[in-house]
């Protein structure tokens, strides 16, 4: 690896790669002298971008339009958004996709040969592009064959990026760990992009993938990046529901789209007790649905039922999900019904960034998951996050490329990283029983001294321990988390608190 960039990205999902490709797109990295690099702490496609089920949301025309799309937003954020963003944004979304299609991601057509649109909760018209129930595989796939066509960029796997700090001459110096080789090396570049995704490993139970740690939320923090909202975590609805208690696979949003129905454990269909859009109403308002119908029936899942779909619907379109209810739960999901309950699935707050991508710390982007645009507001609308990764890839990349600092590093002093030595569960199990869908101000109050209390009381270690590092980090986010949440003065969106 060499040792300076112009640019450096830290994240190979859908916002780190679409990123780096608008970037070699630009006539500047055309022109030749700009080095750019990109790094994954795991390989290329572990990344939660990969995993994406439903789709991604543009406007075809048809009948639907860019104002349905930004009303649905908003709605869905609780009208907190940031309008000018969520037009931007909304606007795009049709050239975006044309990108991704140029790039090579592959999107279902029905028999008359047309993009196959479907919908999903939240959104008023048939508006998401996906491929079967992996769109995100699709998505994945071909974003890592562009890479691997280009020979003018360095990308490197199983590169764990630990610390940044930025130099009086405006430089980043950024600490890497090799994982395999058990060695660290430094850096430096004059732009940095955080795409390093959500932090659905704080949680016990999330969809996410591993790699979703929140570094990027630590790192930026520690740099002086402004976090915004990061109490706002949106728990999907319907994660499946296994016999030992774990929840990780996602049953998409799109078979509740297809017809599937919500029941209690008497078999009772419920959602009309609590919002006439039913099982398309809002994340947020079927989660809470589901987990009061959880607490009044004392059970630990309630069912969805897609038995009334076609088989060949089934078979088609939700391949996937219907081979892992077969495999992790011998359940055959044409004529039985599914056992689901609410999941941590998407972080809608973050780093806080400009229209650009850009962060408080001038240089400093934030793309993805792990940043915070406005789009969202309160609560992500489905299918809109792979579509604001992308559309701020786009953004920034304009911005990115200009006005590279082209004089040298000066020196920096990585001080000695107070990693701590502690069990990663034990995060998790404080967050899993204080930040749940339904939060109390005498349970944030609680979690927030028994994770200052694992912060004071743990041993000190070497930095060496990687485990131990990353779940410093870890403990770092989850103090960003609870007292974000002690601050949010009213429930909106996916953030609820019983004493406000
Ligand atoms: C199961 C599931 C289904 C979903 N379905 C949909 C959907 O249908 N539609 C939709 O719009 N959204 C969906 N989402 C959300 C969406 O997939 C994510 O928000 C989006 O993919 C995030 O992309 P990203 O590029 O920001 O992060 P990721 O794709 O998670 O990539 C993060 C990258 O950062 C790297 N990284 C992290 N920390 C470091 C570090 N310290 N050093 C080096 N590298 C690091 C990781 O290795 C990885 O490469 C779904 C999410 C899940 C989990």
């Amino acid at each position: 690896m060499n040792i300076h960039f112009d640019i450096v990205i830290v994240g190979s999902g859908i916002a780190g790669l679409s990123t780096l490709i608008y970037l070699t797109e630009t006539p500047d990295f055309k022109k030749g002298g700009i080095s750019i690099c990109l790094i994954a702490k795991d390989k290329l496609d572990a990344t939660n971008t990969n995993w994406a089920q439903g789709g991604i949301a543009a406007v075809k025309g048809m009948g639907d339009h860019f104002n349905k799309h930004i009303e649905d937003t908003l709605i869905a954020g609780g009208h907190v958004n940031d309008l000018y963003i969520v037009k931007k944004v909304v606007e795009s979304a049709p050239d975006l996709l044309n990108d991704l299609i140029r790039w090579g991601s592959a999107f279902d057509k029905n028999e008359l040969n047309e993009f196959d649109l479907a919908k999903e909760g939240g959104h008023s018209d048939a508006r998401i592009w996906h491929y079967k129930d992996q769109t995100g595989k699709s998505i994945q796939q071909a974003l890592i064959n562009q890479l691997k066509s280009f020979n003018n960029v360095e990308f490197y796997e199983n590169q764990h990026l630990i610390q940044a700090k930025k130099d009086d001459n405006g430089k980043f110096h950024l600490q890497i760990f090799t994982k395999a080789e058990n060695s660290f090396q430094n850096i430096t570049c004059s732009k940095l992009v955080l795409a390093t995704g959500g932090i659905g490993m704080l949680f016990n139970k999330t969809t996410n993938q591993t790699v979703a740690t929140g570094d990027g939320i630590n790192i930026a923090h520690k740099l002086g990046a402004e976090i915004n909202n990061l109490s706002f975590i949106q728990f999907h609805p319907t994660g499946l529901y296994t016999k030992n208690g774990n929840i990780a696979f996602l049953i998409s949003e799109a078979l509740r789209g297809a017809g599937a129905v919500l029941r209690n454990e008497n078999g009772v269909a419920f959602m009309q007790k609590y919002d006439s859009r039913l099982e398309l109403a809002p994340r947020d308002i079927v989660s809470r649905a589901i987990q009061n119908e959880m607490n009044l029936h004392n059970a630990k899942f309630v069912y969805l039922d897609a038995t009334k779909i076609k088989t060949e619907i089934l078979d088609t379109h939700f391949p996937e999900i219907k081979a892992t209810c077969k495999s992790l739960l011998n359940i055959n999901i044409n004529c039985e019904m599914i056992p689901v309950a609410p999941v941590q699935h998407y972080s809608c707050g973050g780093i806080k960034v400009d229209e650009f991508g850009e962060t408080n710390v001038a240089n400093l982007y934030a793309i993805g998951e792990v940043a915070s645009t406005g789009l969202h507001g309160a609560n992500r609308l489905a299918s809109n996050s792979l579509l604001e990764a992308i559309a701020f890839a786009k953004y920034a990349s304009d911005k990115l490329i200009q006005n590279l600092i082209k004089n040298n590093p000066s020196s920096v002093e990585f001080e000695t990283y107070d990693c701590l030595q502690i069990n990663k569960q034990e995060i998790q199990l404080t967050i899993d029983k204080y930040f749940n869908i339904i939060k109390t101000t005498n349970g944030l109050i609680d979690a927030k001294q028994l994770l200052e209390n694992l912060k004071n009381d743990a041993n000190r270690c070497e930095l060496f321990d990687y485990k131990n590092h990353e779940a410093t980090s870890m403990l770092n986010v989850a103090l960003i988390l609870i007292k974000d949440a002690l601050n949010q003065h009213k429930n909106i969106g996916v953030f609820y608190n019983t004493d406000l």
